[in-house]
Formats: C-alpha cells, sequence, structure tokens
C-alpha cells in the first residue's frame, strides 16, 4: 500500500483484487472457483548477465502465468525501469479476463524486464532480448502450445521477431516455431493490422458505445463521437492509434496530449500526426509550437472535457486526483489507469468507466488472428480473395445486363473487391469489440444491480471462466 497525506492507496495488484472481489459476488461459483479465477499460477523471475561494450550487466526479468484453464497463455513483454513482478502479475490476471472477454481462448500471461529501452541501441536491445528470451523459453515460458509473448509498452515488433526467431533456434523442428510471438513484423509473419489493432480496437469500442444513446446519456453525453472533446495521456502505440483514428475517421476533437514531460493544449484540437512527429524526433512534447505547454502534465488529466483517454500506465487516476478529473467519461486504454479507490469515487460521481479488460481487447484479439495465421501457414484471404472478385464481377455483368446500363465504378467495386487480409482483421476485429460491449452492457442491465461497467465486464469474464473450469473440471 502506498501511504501519503493519511489517504491509502492498494498497489496495482491489489486493486485488480479488489475489483474482482467485488464482481465475483454477482456470479453464481462452486465453493473456491472464485480463488482458483483470481490466483495467479506462477510467476517465474530471472536474472541474467549480457556484455555491453566489454562490461557484464545484469537484468532481472519475470513471466507470469495467471491462468492456464486455456492454452496457450498470453500477454505482452514490458521493457520498463519500474517494472516488478506484482506489476506483471496483476498485469497477466487482465489478460485473463481480457482474453475471456472477447473470446479469444487464451490464458492469462505478462512478462517484465527492467530496462529503459531508450538507453541501448539496436544491436544491445538485441543481445539482451534475446538472452531474456532464451532463458524464457527453455523453461517453457514461451512456446507455442503454451506462452505466447506479445509487445507491451516499450516492445513491439522488432523484439517479437527477435524472440520467435531466438525460439527457432532452441527448437528448430517446431514446425510452428512462427507462432512463438505475435506482433511480429508482416515479412517474420505477422499479421497486417496488429500494429494498430489496440488503437482500431479502442475506437471500434467508443464507436460501438455511441450506437447505444441509453449508455451515452448515462455519461451525460449526447450524439455521436463528432467534434466531441477528447484529452489522451500517452501517445505510444495505442495512444497515438487511437487518437489518429478517432480524429481522422470520427471527427473527435483531441485537444490535449499529456506525454512523460508534460501536456500540450490546444482547444481547436491538435493534429495527432503533427505531434507524434516531434514527439518521436525531440523525445517529447515540451516546445511544440501548435499548442500551449504545461509542465505538470498529470494536472491535464483534470482538464474539462468529453472523453478522458489514459493510454500510458497503469495508476494514473488515483484516490488523490479523482475528485478533480471533470471528463463524464473515462476510456481507459492503458491496463489499470483508474485505482480501486479512484474507481469508486468517480463511479459516485456519475462518471462513466469503460474498462481496460474490454477496452484494450483488440491487440490480443488480432494476436489470436495472427496465431491461427501462423498456425495455419496461410495468409487470410489467399485461397479466396479472386474466387470472390469473380463471383461479384459475375454479379456486375448480370445486373448491368438487366438493367441495360453500365455500374459506375465505386458501385462496380462494392461487387468486385475480394477481401484483403487487412479487411478481414479488421471486420474480426470490428465483430469482437461490438459483441463484448453487448455481453457487458446487458450483463450491466440485468436487474441485479451491477454498479458499472467494470463491474459487468469482471462478471462477464469470471463466468465464462468459470464454464470452462467446470466443464474441464479442475
Ligand atoms: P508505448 O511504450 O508504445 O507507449 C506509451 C506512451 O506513454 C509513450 O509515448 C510514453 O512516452 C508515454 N508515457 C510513459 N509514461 C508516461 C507518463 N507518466 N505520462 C504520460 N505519458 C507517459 O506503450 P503501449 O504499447 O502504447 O502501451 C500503453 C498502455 O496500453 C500500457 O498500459 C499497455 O499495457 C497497454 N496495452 C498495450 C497493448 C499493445 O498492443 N501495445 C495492448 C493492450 C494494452
Amino acid at each position: 500500500m502506498n501511504n501519503t497525506k493519511g489517504k491509502t492507496e492498494p498497489s496495482f495488484l491489489k486493486s485488480v483484487g479488489l475489483m474482482f472481489d467485488r464482481a465475483v459476488k454477482f456470479v453464481e461459483l462452486p465453493e473456491g472457483l472464485g480463488d482458483q479465477i483470481k490466483a495467479c499460477n506462477s510467476v517465474f523471475q530471472v536474472q541474467f548477465p549480457v556484455k555491453l561494450n566489454g562490461r557484464i550487466e545484469i537484468f532481472t526479468g519475470w513471466r507470469a502465468v495467471h491462468s492456464e484453464h486455456r492454452l496457450p497463455a498470453k500477454g505482452g513483454i514490458r521493457y520498463a525501469p519500474k517494472v516488478n513482478q506484482e506489476e506483471v502479475e496483476a498485469l497477466a490476471a487482465l489478460m485473463t479476463y481480457k482474453c475471456a472477454i472477447v473470446d479469444v481462448p487464451y490464458g492469462g500471461s505478462k512478462g517484465g524486464l527492467v530496462i529503459d529501452p531508450r538507453k541501448y541501441n539496436a544491436d544491445q536491445l538485441e543481445q539482451i532480448t534475446r538472452r531474456f528470451a532464451r532463458e524464457l523459453a527453455k523453461r517453457g515460458y514461451i512456446s507455442p502450445s503454451t506462452n505466447v509473448p506479445a509487445p507491451d509498452m516499450g516492445t513491439g515488433p522488432r523484439e517479437m521477431s527477435w524472440i520467435a526467431d531466438t525460439y527457432k533456434h532452441l527448437h528448430p523442428t517446431d514446425i510452428n516455431h512462427i507462432a512463438a510471438t505475435t506482433g511480429k513484423p508482416v515479412s517474420q509473419g505477422g499479421i497486417r493490422g496488429r500494429v494498430e489493432a489496440t488503437g482500431r480496437g479502442v475506437q471500434y469500442a467508443l464507436r460501438e458505445f455511441f450506437r447505444h444513446p441509453e449508455d451515452v446519456r448515462h455519461a451525460g453525453l449526447e450524439g455521436d463521437l463528432d467534434e466531441k472533446r477528447m484529452i489522451i495521456q500517452g501517445l505510444g502505440n495505442v495512444g497515438y492509434h487511437a487518437a489518429r483514428f478517432l480524429s481522422d475517421e470520427d471527427g473527435v476533437k483531441v485537444i490535449a496530449v499529456i506525454e512523460r514531460d508534460g501536456a500540450v493544449v490546444n482547444e481547436r484540437g491538435l493534429d495527432i500526426d503533427d505531434v507524434a512527429r516531434f514527439l518521436r524526433h525531440f523525445g517529447g512534447v515540451r516546445g511544440y509550437s501548435e499548442g500551449r505547454y504545461f509542465e505538470n502534465g498529470t494536472e491535464i488529466l483534470e482538464m474539462e472535457c468529453d472523453i478522458l483517454l489514459p493510454a500510458a500506465l497503469e495508476s494514473q487516476i488515483t484516490v488523490y486526483n479523482a475528485d478533480r478529473i471533470k471528463a463524464p467519461l473515462i476510456v481507459e486504454a492503458a491496463n489499470g489507469p483508474v485505482t480501486y479507490l479512484a474507481d469508486a469515487k468517480l463511479r459516485d460521481r456519475g462518471v462513466v468507466i469503460l474498462p481496460d479488460i474490454y477496452v484494450n481487447a483488440g491487440g490480443v484479439t488480432v494476436s489470436y488472428f495472427e496465431w491461427i495465421k501462423n498456425l495455419s501457414h496461410i495468409r487470410f484471404g489467399r485461397l479466396e480473395r479472386r474466387y470472390e472478385e469473380l463471383k461479384g464481377q459475375q454479379i456486375v455483368e448480370i445486373l448491368e445486363s438487366l438493367l441495360n446500363k453500365k455500374l459506375p465504378t465505386y458501385e462496380r467495386k462494392a461487387f468486385t473487391d475480394g477481401a484483403r487480409e487487412l479487411d478481414l482483421v479488421r471486420s474480426g476485429l470490428d465483430d469482437t469489440m461490438r459483441a463484448a460491449y453487448r455481453e457487458i452492457r446487458e450483463k450491466f442491465y440485468s436487474r441485479e444491480e451491477i454498479p458499472d461497467f467494470r463491474t459487468a465486464a469482471y462478471a462477464v469474464a469470471i463466468k465464462k471462466i468459470s464454464t470452462s473450469y467446470i466443464e474441464m473440471g479442475i
């Protein structure tokens, strides 16, 4: 527990546990099963040396497996200077619930390595990553059938490629070696649409929310996404893509971007690509000329807006600032940005929170598509695309002969364009996010006095996981 100014805030792991406890009351379970679902099955800690520039450096990392009722267990690997075992366990638990919510048949896992990746060059990072991967793989913590990592904070397609290649060298006869990680570059067995999948999923989640006027009113909002004023924290993989899609395609106005070194604010709306370019080039937002700079970025979380999108890291909205948050709708793109105590305070004030275990599930959903692609050794759409186009062409010809006129090009294209891999990925992701939202809201409105969407989402997840255990046997 952190105890400052007389207020106590549970740790991230405890916070997740308390959220679970609140929801498990709404699910009928055989005695003891709730405890099994909540418990983290195993955690592996490793310390390993890497020789860099003639000097030996020791690194510490973890891989937690929260659940194995379905295999493989799935979850990202985080590179961060302050990552620790509790954080990794909390994130692994969230993975279990997330996979259940979006019907992805995986257990939950997560990894972490204590490192500031910005302090190392690409060659050094490759050396460190390969060594970490070897340590995990030789103990069964990386394998296409039992444990499959993906990117998280500080890692991306490059690291996933190195890890999959390390696994291949250790298991050269495993025909499915490429499925040892997801989130790889497309040329290394990745799938189109994975890099942006979590951000795309956030967009689909928000679109679905705004399709339900009752839910929108519940948050004290009205209308659709167009012109809604949004504040975003963290313009990394998740935040950047979510912000770009929502502003470019849905008319959302991003009025503030909060980053590590402060925030930029522009009530007329920020150009996300421009801010992201600046951030990549200068490593922060200080000095960005198209907005007002604030050194204390966290205070900008408290600014008035319609949607607050925390997309950086956990424990950003806590018991200390929850009372000052003005957003009526918080969309948890990051994992655990709102603590348990803050959650209660916000709910009491009528703030609607779309929870992390639903909102950011787009990443694992598309990882699942990638894993299936890898196991089937063929790109989605490869067999049927041209066949579909041919069928479409025939329909167009029949229509044109019946109507006795040529169809305009855009109408022809609607029939004659076969689905590409990216189209199929987006369609599968959209369908998944819509279906999951509907299940959560059905639970929320089920007259069981479920207090909020988060509790409803946990209850949906717990129910599905318990069914799996009950049918399978312990
Ligand atoms: P990332 O490393 O790509 O981006 C994180 C961003 O947050 C960076 O721009 C960083 O500068 C910024 N940031 C870090 N500390 C900050 C602070 N104190 N204040 C403001 N900004 C800060 O990471 P990511 O992959 O986008 O992950 C972000 C969050 O989303 C994490 O909670 C992660 O667990 C979660 N998530 C990621 C994925 C994924 O597919 N990458 C999937 C599900 C959930």
